[in-house]
C-alpha cells in the first residue's frame, strides 16, 4: 500500500482531512522507520499506512489519522514526541502519547493484566480516540500474525478476544468487533474456527434465497403504503460471534434465526414501527423474538427493532428495522460521533463513556479490587470470571468454573483431598458454579485418597479434568495389575 492509496481513500470519503499534513505525516514516519523490516519481510512503514487506513474506513478526523502515522514513532525510532510535538502539534502528540503508554499489552498473570487494564481505561478516559487507534494497529497486526510463531500467535488472538473485542463492543463499534474477532478466532481456536465457517458455508445460500424473497415482497409492500426504502441488505453475523452463541444454544444450530439478518433502512423513527407493523401483517413473527431496541437501547446505545418470521416458504428471518442514525451508530458506535454529519463536531453525551471513568478511577485496595472486578465483569468481559483466596489472591477462570477448578487451580493436592467448599463463608457443594467476586476456601480432608471422577461432569477448566483423569489411569492399572 502507498501513501497515494491513503490519501485517494481521504478524498473518496469526503473526510475534512487537510491532505497536505497526511503527507508531511507519512513523510515523517516512512523516514524515522526507514531500513526497518516487519517480521513479515515488508518495510515497517507499511503497517502504519494500513492502520491509517482502517482509521480513515472508520472515517476517524485527521488528528486520528495522522496519530494513527506516527503511532509507532517514539518507541522503535530515534524520532521522539517532543519531534512529534514540533511539527504536528499538542493534539497529535498527546495521542500518540496515549498509545506508545498503552504500550504492548501482555497477559501474563492477574495482577499484570489487571494494571494493563486500567492502564488502557486511563488512556480512554482522557482520549477515547486512543483506544481507536490501538483497535486499527491491533487489526491490522492481526492480519499479519502468520508470520509469528505460533506462540505469540495464540497469546495475541487470546487477548484480542478477552480484551480488545468485548471494549469494541462495549462502545458499539460493531464493525471492528467483528473484525478484530474473527481475525483472532481463526488463531485462537483454529479446529472451531474452521467448524464454524463450514457451517456457516452450508446454510449460507438456502438462507440467501428467502432473504432475497422476503426483501422483494417487503420492499414492494413498504412502497405501497409509501414507506420509502433507504437501504436494505443481508448482514452475516460474524463467525466468533455464532461461535459464542451456539455455545448458549447447546450447539443447536437449527435454534440460531440471525445467520444472516435482513437489515430495512427507513428515513424516520416512525417510519421504524410501520415498517415493524407491515411486516407483521405479512409474516408470522416468532414468539418472544420482538426486541424494541429503540425504546429500550442496549447498554452499548444499539438501537433497532428486531422481529424474527416466518416467511412465506417456510424459512425463519430475523429482520432489523432502523434509521439511517441507528445504522451509522450500529456499524460505527462512538466513532461515529466523528463523522456523522447528523452528530456533527458534537461533544460524546457524559453518560457514554462513563463505564469508562469509573474504571478509570481504580485503586489498588483489597476492596476495592473486588468492586472493580465486578463492574469489569458487567461490563466487558463476559467470559472470564475472577475469584478470591481467603489471602485476597485473583484467580482467574472461565465462566461457569466450579470450587474443583479452583482447588485444581491452587495445587493438585488441594483438588485430589477436597470434600467441600466454603464461598463468601458458605458452605456449599463442590459443583457450585462461582461468580465474579466470590472469596473461595476449599475444605480438605488429608485422608482422602483421591478424586471423585464424578467431578468430571462439571468441571470446567482443562487442567482440573487433566489431573483428574490423570490420578485414575496409575490408580486403574494398579488395581488390574493386583487382578
Ligand atoms: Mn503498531
Amino acid at each position: 500500500m502507498t501513501i497515494t492509496n491513503l490519501l485517494g481513500k481521504i478524498k473518496k470519503y469526503k473526510l475534512p482531512v487537510d491532505l497536505d499534513m497526511v503527507q508531511l505525516a507519512y513523510d515523517f514516519a516512512a523516514e524515522a522507520h526507514k531500513n526497518q523490516i516487519r517480521f513479515n519481510g515488508e518495510p515497517y512503514i507499511e503497517h502504519p499506512l494500513r492502520t491509517a487506513q482502517i482509521l480513515v474506513k472508520l472515517r476517524m478526523d485527521e488528528p486520528t489519522i495522522i496519530a494513527g502515522l506516527l503511532h509507532d514513532v517514539p518507541e522503535d525510532t530515534s524520532k521522539t514526541l517532543q519531534d512529534i510535538k514540533d511539527n504536528f502539534g499538542e493534539e497529535v502528540a498527546l495521542l500518540v502519547e496515549g498509545i506508545t503508554k498503552l504500550g504492548k499489552l501482555k497477559y501474563r498473570g492477574v495482577d499484570r493484566y489487571l494494571d494493563n487494564l486500567r492502564k488502557m481505561f486511563l488512556a480512554m478516559a482522557s482520549d477515547i480516540r486512543t483506544i481507536i487507534i490501538k483497535f486499527a494497529d491491533r487489526l491490522h497486526n492481526l492480519e499479519t500474525l502468520s508470520a509469528l510463531p505460533s506462540r505469540k500467535q495464540q497469546r495475541i488472538a487470546q487477548e484480542t478476544l478477552e480484551i480488545y473485542g468485548p471494549i469494541a463492543q462495549r462502545l458499539g463499534i460493531g464493525v471492528l468487533r467483528t473484525a478484530l474477532e474473527d481475525q483472532a478466532f481463526k488463531y485462537a481456536v483454529p479446529k472451531d474456527y474452521e467448524r464454524i465457517k463450514a457451517l456457516m458455508a452450508d446454510r449460507k445460500k438456502p438462507l440467501l434465497k428467502t432473504l432475497a424473497q422476503v426483501k422483494k415482497r417487503l420492499t414492494q409492500v413498504l412502497a405501497e403504503n409509501n414507506i420509502e426504502v433507504i437501504d436494505s441488505h443481508g448482514r452475516t453475523k460474524g463467525l466468533y460471534s455464532l461461535y459464542r452463541k451456539l455455545q448458549r444454544y447447546d450447539n443447536d444450530i437449527n435454534q440460531i434465526y440471525d445467520l444472516i439478518a435482513l437489515r430495512m433502512v427507513v428515513p424516520t423513527v416512525a417510519d421504524c414501527y410501520a415498517t415493524l407493523g407491515i411486516i407483521h401483517s405479512i409474516y408470522r413473527p416468532l414468539k418472544g423474538k420482538i426486541k424494541d431496541y429503540i425504546a429500550q437501547p442496549k447498554p452499548n446505545h444499539y438501537r433497532s427493532l428486531h422481529t424474527t418470521v416466518f416467511s412465506d416458504q417456510g424459512g425463519i428471518v430475523e429482520i432489523q428495522i432502523r434509521d439511517i442514525k441507528m445504522h451509522e451508530e450500529a456499524e460505527y458506535g462512538i466513532a461515529a460521533h466523528w463523522h456523522y454529519k447528523e452528530f456533527g463536531s458534537e461533544e460524546i453525551p457524559d453518560e457514554y463513556l462513563d463505564w469508562v471513568k469509573e474504571l478509570a478511577k481504580w485503586h489498588r485496595t483489597k476492596e476495592d479490587q473486588v468492586d472493580y472486578l465486578k463492574s469489569l465483569k458487567l461490563d466487558v468481559f463476559q467470559d472470564r470470571i475472577f475469584v478470591f483466596t481467603p489471602q485476597g489472591d485473583i484467580i482467574d477462570l472461565p465462566e461457569n468454573s466450579t470450587a474443583i477448578d479452583f482447588a485444581y487451580h491452587i495445587h493438585t493436592e488441594v483438588g485430589n483431598q477436597a470434600v467441600g467448599a466454603k464461598v463468601n463463608d458458605q458452605m456449599t457443594s463442590l459443583d457450585v458454579k462461582l461468580k465474579s467476586g466470590d472469596i473461595l476456601e476449599i475444605i480438605t480432608d488429608k485422608g482422602r485418597k483421591g478424586p471423585n471422577y464424578d467431578w468430571l461432569k462439571f468441571v470446567k477448566t482443562r487442567s482440573a479434568r487433566g489431573k483428574i483423569r490423570q490420578y485414575a489411569k496409575p490408580h486403574i492399572w494398579q488395581r488390574l495389575k493386583r487382578w
